[in-house]
C-alpha cells in the first residue's frame, strides 16, 4: 500500500492507493492556505491515520507516501521552493511529514503527479507520454523513458506556458500568447462571452439565461443543437488546442498524449477533430503515429501519481 496527498489550494486530499494504483479510501480536510506549513502536515498526518484506519490498513503496511503539491518543487529535498497564494515557500514538508511516520515521503510538482496518475491509469504500456489538462489554466506533464521528466531545475513541463501567438493575451506568468491564453476553459468562456455579444440571436443568450452563467459547457451544447456561433466557438477553441498538441507531438513525439479537464469529458466531439487536425499538421507523415486519448482518473490523478510517484522513484 501507498499514500498519495494531493495538496491543493482548497482542500488537503488523501488517498491509500494500492501496488498497482487503484484507489481504496480518501478523505480531504480544507487547505486553510495561509497557515503555517506545519499545521497543514499535521492536517496531512491526520488525513494519513484517517485513510488507513477506514480500510483496516495498519500504517506499517505503507510503503511510501507522495505529496503532490502546486508550485517549485524541490522533489529531491522534499521542499516547496515556492508556492504563490499557498505560502509554503522554503517548507520543508516532506521532512515534516516523516516526523509522523518513519518511511520515506516523496515530493512533486502537482501537475507532474497528475500526469504521473494518468500514465499509470492509461499509458503504463508507453514509454514516452505526455498529459494536457484543459483547466482554469493548461497544465500537464510529460513522462519520457517512464519516468517524470521536470527539467534540470525541476520546473518543467509547464504545457501551458508555451507560446502560441507572438504578443498575445497577456499572461500571469509575465509573458504574453501562452497556450493556456486561448486553451483553457478560461480562455474558452472569454471566447464564448465575446461570440455571444457579437451575436444576440445566438442561442447561447438563452443558454446563458437558463444556466445563469456563461459556462466551458455554453459553447459545446449549443453547438450540438446546431447554433451557428457556438460552432464557431467550439471549433475554434478545439483548434486552439490541436496547436499546441501539434508542437508537443512535433518536439516529444510521445507514444500518447491524453487530454484530461472538464472539457474532455465532452469525449468524441473533442477528441475526433483533434485527432484529425494533429495528425493532417504533424511533422511525421510516415512512421507510427501518436496516439491521443481522453484521461481516466480525473480528481483521483494527483493522488494517484502522487503515491505512485513515491513507489517508484528510485526505479
Ligand atoms: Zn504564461
Amino acid at each position: 500500500m501507498y499514500i498519495g496527498i494531493d495538496l491543493g489550494g482548497t482542500n488537503i486530499a488523501v488517498g491509500l492507493v494500492t501496488d498497482e494504483g487503484k484507489l481504496v479510501t480518501k478523505a480531504s480536510l480544507p487547505t486553510l492556505a495561509g497557515r503555517d506549513y506545519k499545521e497543514i502536515v499535521s492536517d496531512m498526518a491526520k488525513l494519513c491515520n484517517m485513510v488507513t484506519a477506514e480500510s483496516n490498513v495498519n500504517m506499517d503496511e505503507v510503503k511510501a507516501i507522495g505529496i503532490g503539491s502546486p508550485g517549485s518543487i524541490d522533489s529531491k529535498n522534499g521542499i516547496v521552493v515556492f508556492a504563490g497564494n499557498l505560502a509554503l515557500d522554503k517548507a520543508p514538508v516532506a521532512e515534516e511529514l516523516g516526523k509522523y511516520f518513519d518511511i520515506p515521503v516523496h515530493m512533486e510538482n502537482d501537475a507532474n503527479a497528475a500526469a504521473y496518475g494518468e500514465y499509470i491509469a492509461c499509458g503504463i504500456d508507453s514509454d514516452s507520454f505526455v498529459f494536457i489538462t484543459l483547466g482554469t489554466g493548461v497544465g500537464g506533464g510529460i513522462i519520457i523513458n517512464k519516468k517524470i521528466y521536470s527539467g534540470f531545475n525541476g520546473i518543467g513541463a509547464e504545457i501551458g506556458h508555451m507560446t502560441l501567438k507572438m504578443d498575445g493575451e497577456k499572461c500571469n506568468c509575465g509573458n504574453y500568447g501562452c497556450y493556456e491564453k486561448y486553451a483553457s476553459v478560461t480562455a474558452l468562456i472569454e471566447q464564448t462571452g465575446k461570440a455571444i455579444e457579437e451575436n444576440p440571436d445566438s442561442i447561447m443568450n438563452d443558454w446563458v439565461k437558463e444556466n445563469g452563467h456563461i459556462s466551458g459547457r455554453t459553447a459545446f451544447e449549443c453547438a450540438k443543437r446546431g447554433d451557428a456561433a457556438a460552432t464557431e466557438v467550439r471549433d475554434n477553441y478545439i483548434r486552439y488546442v490541436a496547436e499546441g498538441i501539434v508542437s508537443v507531438v512535433n518536439i516529444f513525439q510521445p507514444e500518447l498524449v491524453v487530454i484530461g479537464g472538464g472539457i474532455s469529458k465532452e469525449g468524441d466531439v473533442i477528441l475526433k477533430p483533434l485527432k484529425d487536425f494533429v495528425n493532417n499538421r504533424e511533422f511525421n507523415k510516415d512512421m507510427p503515429k501518436t496516439d491521443i486519448r481522453i484521461a481516466q482518473l480525473f480528481n483521483d490523478a494527483g493522488i494517484i501519481g502522487a503515491a505512485m510517484a513515491a513507489k517508484n522513484v528510485d526505479k
